[in-house]
């Protein structure tokens, strides 16, 4: 890899920058990265976990790319080493993480609204997902607690509740989809991964969803990213290309 640019790193979101959503990549992207790879060092980083983004890339991925980042760095590969990995129940510990969950199991039990089924809280390995209605209901049921959400402001009002309860674990709340909302700590979205890339000056990161409240929003912001927006894995490797891998570019 002699021309290889030093201390410059291409990093790549993965669903909807290099693969069309929830897609699995085209040759013609891989063969692409592939070229890239000669002139700079590659990264991908992924919000899923390493079995999805194993499924969407290819399942030689970590081996592939220089840096690969699962759940957004919690668990992370350089060469195909594992060089890190963290957890919501390293992080926080058993007896934080139970004070959590028992006092929102109590909240949802004392909550009032029309309907209830099951699995109030999903335990995932680098966030809780809490669901007052429960995920195990049906599509039917999933549409009217969100209509009955909107009125109620049932999440709003439980989100700033465990906020202030909470405030002292640092916690940040997402509230997505139609009835639930994610609990992480504070700054475990993709600038975690950042941390491993200590040695690059010059830090690109390309991501499909880098308006406020999208998943690459704050690695996109952040002070250690030359942030660069796409609309398509086509649209990725054509501002790489112009960037990397054309004459003016600098490269032989
Ligand atoms: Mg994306």
């Amino acid at each position: 890899m002699a021309g290889r640019k030093p201390g410059v790193i291409a990093l790549f979101d993965v669903d909807g920058t290099l693969t069309a959503p929830r897609k699995v990549v085209t040759p013609e992207m891989l063969e692409f990265l592939h070229k890239l790879q000669e002139v700079v060092t590659v990264g991908v980083v992924g919000g899923s976990d390493l079995v999805k983004i194993s499924e969407q890339l290819g399942k030689t991925v970590i081996t592939d790319y220089d840096y690969v980042f699962s759940e957004n760095g919690l668990v992370a590969h350089k060469n195909g080493e594992l060089i890190g990995s963290q957890s919501l129940k390293q992080f926080l510990g058993e007896d934080k993480l139970k004070e959590f969950i028992n006092f929102t199991l109590h909240y949802i039990a004392d909550l009032d609204i029309p309907i209830k089924r099951g699995t109030f809280i999903e335990f995932r390995s680098g966030m809780l997902n809490v669901s007052p209605i429960g995920r195990n209901c049906s599509q039917e049921e999933r549409d009217e607690f969100e209509k009955y959400d909107k009125v109620h402001n049932i999440r709003p009002k439980m989100v700033s509740v465990l906020r202030e309860k909470f405030a002292h674990l640092s916690l940040a709340f997402s509230i997505g989809g139609q009835i639930s909302f994610d609990v992480f700590p504070q700054g475990w979205d993709k600038t975690y991964c950042l941390r491993y890339l200590e040695g690059f000056e010059e830090i690109h990161f390309f991501g499909d969803k880098t308006y406020k409240g999208g998943n690459d929003h704050e690695i996109y912001e952040s002070e250690r990213t030359v942030g660069h927006t796409v609309k398509s894995p086509e649209d990725t490797a054509a501002q790489c290309t112009a960037l990397f891998l054309t004459k003016q570019a600098g490269v032989e």
